[in-house]
């Protein structure tokens, strides 16, 4: 322990972005907060996620923290799109900035947290000493906790193996190996065209293709910058009013893609693909909504996959079939491209899936296939693998685990209820993953320092979720989505990677609808929870 005080008002768990924007703000408030992180050093998921290409999809204007005017004005991003080592440099120069790591202790993992109803604090397990605090608050991210498919054969292989969730400081030099990366999700996507600049040979096992959209990366114009910086205040506050917390406003947005003219639809879907990123899927008001206008969309971009890739039975492979946006769409730079190289082979194992890890590679589709290296970029655990590891219990010892067996249930991805003063920052029900992560990260932060204050003030020391507010949540959560294209096929969004996980739609559409229900709640005196 840095120090001797094992008794905090809150402990935090996670030093990534949500993690050290709460020790800040509690301390601001006058509270002994304190964060505990597993890693050497602050970052969260961009601690992890060394592998190379790795960067946001979000841009940097906007994929950055807004809570200190100076800060946001004082930082340069280089590129319109970070890469891994900036926005870790980032966030050192933020735990530098603001003092933060004298209140943090790294290496240090947390194995449990339970709720003792006679002190009406947490009991706070870690690998190197326990804690007790007030509030615990769970920032411990939403896409971090890798998947690791269990494989037949696993140990077997001899060579070198990696999962991009788990890379490796140093880095790793694929120079002449024989390479095998297993995915293609948005890290697969990112890492797979410079992996194949290094390796001999790339074999890229597929199982599902997904869509994804040019990045145009580069540095940010100097105007766009003086621009955005100009008005940094009021840029941000419009951003809240868009469903996923960034964006464009387009002249289309409002409209069904069946009322524009079909040159006009064509028109606009090309200067879309020509500004790249995330924002081609805003185009139309049912794109998200609407298969068969979804179906224009998605057709669009199957025709760029055939355009640019030479091989037809290659390119064929590539074309997703499901709906656009309906997995997260994947943002690239030259991953379509790579796959004219002469030494990249696309393997289909749509069918049998990778088979067996042997000694000296992998069998997949019915061949063996003989690799130096295995790269699993098979994603995560995502939204409630981090918590379900740590061993988590409420009121009479329930264990969290065991209240989500069928599926994770919380208020406003905020508050579980018969967990009391336990937050969960970006939880299920929260709209996290379906947004800039940043922001929804600081309006839940706010929301929780608030909530703390207000119990502060009313002379109260707990508060929990009503468990009949939190049903009617979970179900908003899934009705919004069911009235959307986006359960449609199995992502990662509803347990669907993880087999035997629960599938229950977890993230909430609209950061717009959120913060006004996170307002409404507060106005009714926090309506849905219970404060004693
Ligand atoms: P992912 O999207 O879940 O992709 C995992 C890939 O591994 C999928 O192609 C999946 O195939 C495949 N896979 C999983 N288990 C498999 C198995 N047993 N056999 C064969 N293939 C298997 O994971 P990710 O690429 O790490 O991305 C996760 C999320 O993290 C993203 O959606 C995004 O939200 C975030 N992320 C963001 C960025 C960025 O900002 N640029 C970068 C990386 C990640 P199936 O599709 O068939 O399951």
């Amino acid at each position: 322990m840095s120090e001797k005080t094992t008794d905090f008002d809150m402990i935090i768990v996670g030093a990534g972005f949500a993690g050290l924007y709460m020790l800040h703000k509690m301390r601001g408030l006058g509270y002994k907060a304190h964060v505990v992180e597993k890693g050497t050093d602050v970052g969260g998921t961009w601690y992890w996620n060394r592998y190379p290409g790795a960067r946001c999809d979000i841009e940097s204007l906007d994929y950055s923290y807004q809570f200190d005017e100076d800060l946001q004005q004082e930082w340069e991003w280089s590129e319109r799109y970070a890469t891994q080592p900036e926005i870790l440099k980032y966030l050192r120069h933020v735990a530098d900035r603001f003092d933060l790591r004298k209140d943090i202790d790294f290496e240090t993992t947390v194995k449990a947290a339970h709720f003792d109803e006679g002190s009406g604090k947490w009991n706070i397990k870690t690998d190197k000493g326990d804690f007790t605090a007030r509030y615990c608050v769970m920032a411990t991210g939403c896409l971090s906790s890798p998947n690791i498919p269990d494989f037949k054969g696993q140990d077997s292989f001899k060579g070198d193996v990696y999962h991009t969730g788990y890379w490796p400081h140093e880095g790793v030099d694929f120079t002449g190996k024989r390479v095998g990366i297993i995915g293609t999700g948005s890290s697969a996507i990112q890492s797979i065209p410079l992996i194949a600049e290094q390796a001999a040979h790339l074999y890229v096992f597929q199982r599902t293709p997904n869509f994804s959209v040019p990045a145009h990366n580069g540095q940010i114009d100097a105007a766009r910058i003086a621009n955005v910086k100009s008005h940094y205040k009021e840029y941000r506050a419009q951003n809240k009013t868009r469903l996923a917390g960034f964006g464009e406003d387009g002249k289309y947005q409002e409209m069904s893609i069946f009322d524009v003219p079909a040159e006009e639809v064509q028109a606009e879907l090309d200067r879309r693909w020509a500004v790249g990123g995330l924002q081609f899927g805003g185009g139309f008001a049912d794109t998200l909504f609407d298969k068969k206008a979804n179906d224009i969309a998605a057709e669009y971009v199957r025709g760029k996959i055939r355009e640019t890739v030479k091989d037809p039975k290659t390119a064929e492979l590539l074309c997703p079939d499901s709906v656009l946006g309906c997995k997260r769409m994947c943002v690239d730079t030259n991953y379509y491209d790579t796959y004219n190289r002469d030494n990249v082979t696309l393997v289909d194992v749509s069918g049998s899936g990778v088979q067996e890890l042997t000694e000296k590679g992998l069998i997949a589709a019915g061949d063996e296939y003989e690799l130096d290296a295995v790269v699993f970029a098979t994603g995560f655990d995502a939204m409630t693998g981090s918590l379900n590891r740590i061993d988590i219990q409420g009121i009479g010892g329930a264990k969290l685990k065991d209240k989500w067996s069928e599926g994770p249930k919380a208020y406003l991805g905020l508050m579980i209820a018969g967990f009391p003063n336990l937050f969960t920052v970006t939880g299920p029900g929260s709209p996290s993953v379906l947004t800039n992560m940043v922001p929804t990260i600081e309006q839940h932060v706010e929301f929780i320092a608030d909530a703390i204050e207000h119990l502060k003030k009313a002379q109260k020391t707990t508060i929990d979720a009503d468990p009949e507010a939190q049903d009617a949540w979970v179900a908003q959560v899934r009705g919004i989505a069911d009235m959307t294209l986006l359960p449609t096929c199995n992502s990662w969004y509803q347990g669907a990677n993880i087999p035997g996980k629960p599938r229950v739609f977890m993230p909430y559409l609209g950061f717009p609808s959120y913060i006004e229900k996170c307002e409404e709640v507060v106005a009714k005196d926090y309506e849905g929870f219970k404060v004693g």
